[in-house]
């Protein structure tokens, strides 16, 4: 018998190459194994035959390769391979790009599955593209019906992990469940092993989905349980008190070069009345992309200065840390408040209209000094970075919602043992579902309304070849009129993480052909950090026109003058990501363009047309959520690792099972002492969710 924490080289039928393989996947243990999911199910015992294929609708069949071949093309190193595929009611025709090896593993007569949609394309008509196939003597669809597709990059084989992953299933002493059974039996959910068992091996796709279930309620459980007890620790702990100072917070208001909207005004408001309590503020700031989250921050800090604490705000990039800095400098210099700006890369303190570099050891110093507005990225968070008078935590555009930051914050906190109070900030607008299951007891605050003066951006999706010369000749007239144009590229390239490939070669592209004569810079991930505020400062002063970029433009770069924003292969970004990438434009009263390059494919451009229609943020959010399903509309798994590995954002009434639950534990055993198992997963969860 297998145990969970075993390492896979205990399974038996672990070959050499499967152990390497694994390795790569960082799967360690047999319980690392059994935790990659399927990604979906290929049903085999619901086979579709050719003549009644539709278009776009994701299915199997059962055929014979008739023919298969390689196509002829003018683009050297671009393999396209044609097959005809055929069965007892029809043929059908499938392209697979790039993929030179089908040719020896796929020969006339051999007979397959296919599984994929059938799409219609300009160039290669009514076929599967690069569907996925499967020889139908595999014996692992011989032994059951329903067959698990595992999320696989790497030398692993669908066969070979499957093969894995069930034969560690049936030998694994499976973990003892640390749900009450009475919890489960209410809800009609299998136990935890029988969960395992019915998700990697189930015979049919009904039993596949109630395995599922029952792992997707566990960790929206635990999350639950890990925010309430993260809220009681802190409620226990208590917040440090900011008084309010009307007089100055009105003095402040009208230092502003413009009147703050009554949405900015409501915000603020409500965070100044949670911060008078003793009991630590967690509130949310949501508002579209230019709505002006920033100024309520930085009125926030300041109201916490004046009563003789200090404030941080954090950003996920240098780049967007450095540019809060110069707008707090702004707003906070006429109140002489000493702002430090803290990056892996830099540490200036603007003090009295005066700017001094600091060494690492004098920021720290100056930081435990206390009542100062320090902005950062994460290094903020770590350890001796912290103000000891810390009283307010603004974490800007933060995509990652949740245990994560809290446990920082309280990790990280005061000496006098005081937890700050919380404002988090977002662009990313959260169905209300979806809200108090990710948020629990967040409070909420919205602005809807924008500032007054900014025309609408317009949005306008460029097809094909004859699309693209129209948007270059809508570039060349906006740099003409003493404009700045961003072009991002999307990440093409798996290995090509940072962006550098994909960015450089379009920029060579562009300075090459079509833009030629215009002034290039570029951003990516791979630029050290001091080169990247040079380009972005050449930008911001006008010195490039054009700013080839990655998404790292997508996060609160504030450049008026840019009044294009042309996204390349925009079929490769979610709807929500798009919409922040337009808010980079639109910033100031110029009328400002964003365009969408996309293939000539129907079905994609229909998808982003909901960009052109619409420019509320909410909305859009829904229509993605819709779209994507499953989708991670929250951006969780850009953290690396996910929260949620089984539970989709459409498990709406998992959702409000689990909120329930936990509810209920939590009044009848606020520590739970009662549910040891329980304890022990909830307390893990909570030291793994802040550790990267
Ligand atoms: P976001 O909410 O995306 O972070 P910002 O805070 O960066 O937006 O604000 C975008 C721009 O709007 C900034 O240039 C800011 O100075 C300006 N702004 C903010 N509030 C107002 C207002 N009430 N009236 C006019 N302009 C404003
Ligand atoms: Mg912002």
């Amino acid at each position: 018998m297998l145990h969970w924490d075993d390492p896979v080289s205990f399974i038996h039928s672990l070959s050499a190459h499967d152990r390497r393989a694994l390795k790569a996947l960082e799967v360690q243990t047999v319980g690392d194994l059994l935790q990659i999911f399927p990604r979906r199910y290929d049903d085999f015992s619901h086979l579709t035959s050719i003549s009644a294929l539709q278009l776009n609708e994701p299915v199997t069949i059962r055929a014979t390769v008739k023919e298969i071949a390689q196509v002829k093309t003018f683009r050297r190193r671009f393999v396209i391979i044609r097959a005809t595929l055929s069965d007892d009611t029809g043929s059908i025709g499938a392209t697979w790009f790039n993929q030179p090896w089908l040719l020896k593993q796929l020969k006339p007569g051999d007979e397959i599955f296919i599984s994929g949609a059938v799409t219609q394309r300009p160039r290669f008509g009514r076929g599967f593209t690069s569907p996925l196939w499967e020889p139908v003597s595999d014996e692992t669809l011989a032994a059951g019906n329903v067959a698990p597709v595992y999320p696989l990059t790497g030398s692993v084989t669908q066969k070979a992990i499957r093969k894995l992953i069930k034969s560690a299933v049936s030998e694994t002493e499976l973990p003892q469940d640390w749900i009450p059974e009475d919890v489960l039996s209410r809800l009609g959910l299998p136990d935890i092993a029988a969960a395992y068992r019915f998700v990697h091996i189930p015979s049919t796709s009904a039993e596949a989905e109630q395995g599922r279930r029952r792992l997707a309620f566990g960790e929206l459980l635990i999350y639950q349980l890990a925010l309430r007890s993260a809220r009681r620790e802190a409620d226990t702990a208590g917040a440090p008190v900011v008084e309010f100072d009307e007089p100055f917070a009105k003095k402040f208001a009208s230092s502003l070069p413009f009147e703050l909207t009554t949405d900015q005004k409501k915000a603020v408001w409500a965070a100044v009345k949670d911060m008078e309590a003793a009991r630590p503020m967690r509130r949310l700031l949501q508002g579209d992309v230019g709505s002006g989250k920033t100024v309520v921050a930085a009125m926030l800090a300041a109201l916490v200065h004046r009563s003789g604490q200090s404030a941080t705000i954090m950003a996920p990039t240098d780049l967007l840390a450095k540019q809060h800095a110069i707008s707090l400098r702004r707003t906070l210099a006429p109140f002489q408040i000493p702002v430090l700006l803290l990056t892996s890369s830099s540490r200036v303190l603007v003090q009295g209209g005066e700017e001094t570099k600091l060494t690492p050891t004098e920021a720290r110093e100056r930081l435990s000094q206390g009542r100062i507005v320090a902005v950062g990225t994460h290094a903020l968070l770590e350890a001796g970075s912290s103000p000891p008078d810390l009283a307010l935590a603004v974490i800007d555009e933060q995509h990652r919602f949740g245990v994560e930051q809290r446990e920082a914050l309280i990790v990280s906190s005061r000496s006098d043992g005081k937890v700050p109070h919380l404002l988090s900030m977002s662009a990313t607008p959260i169905p209300r579902s979806l809200a108090l299951t990710m948020l629990g007891d967040l409070d909420v605050s919205v602005i809807r309304t924008k500032p007054a003066g900014r025309s609408p951006v317009t949005t306008r999706i460029y097809l094909g070849p004859e699309g693209r010369e129209q948007a270059y000749d809508l570039i060349r007239r906006e740099v003409a009129a003493g404009h700045r144009v961003f072009v991002v590229c999307p990440l093409i390239d798996p290995s090509d993480v940072s962006g550098a490939k994909s960015v450089e070669e379009e920029s060579r592209r562009l300075s090459a052909g079509p833009l030629q004569g215009l002034r290039i810079g570029v951003v990516h991930g791979k630029l050290p950090s001091k080169d990247k505020d040079e380009e972005m400062g050449k930008f911001v002063r006008g010195e490039t026109d054009i700013l080839v970029a990655t998404t790292v433009v997508e996060v609160g770069v504030d450049v008026p003058e840019a009044t294009v924003m042309l996204i390349e292969g925009a079929e490769r970004f979610g709807l929500a990501q798009l919409h922040q990438l337009r808010g980079r434009v639109g910033r100031s009263s110029l009328q400002s363009y964003c365009g969408l390059l996309t293939t000539e494919d129907q079905g994609v451009a229909e998808r982003l047309r909901v960009l052109e229609r619409t420019d509320d943020g909410f909305e859009i959010a829904e229509a993605d959520l819709k779209l994507r399903g499953s989708g991670n509309i929250l951006g969780l798994q850009q953290s690396g690792q996910a929260i949620f590995k089984t539970a989709r954002f459409d498990d709406l009434e998992l959702m409000a099972a689990a909120r329930e639950v936990s509810a209920e534990l939590v009044s009848q055993d606020p520590g739970l002492e009662n549910h040891p198992l329980l304890k022990q997963v909830v307390e893990h969860m909570r030291q793994t969710s802040h550790g990267e």
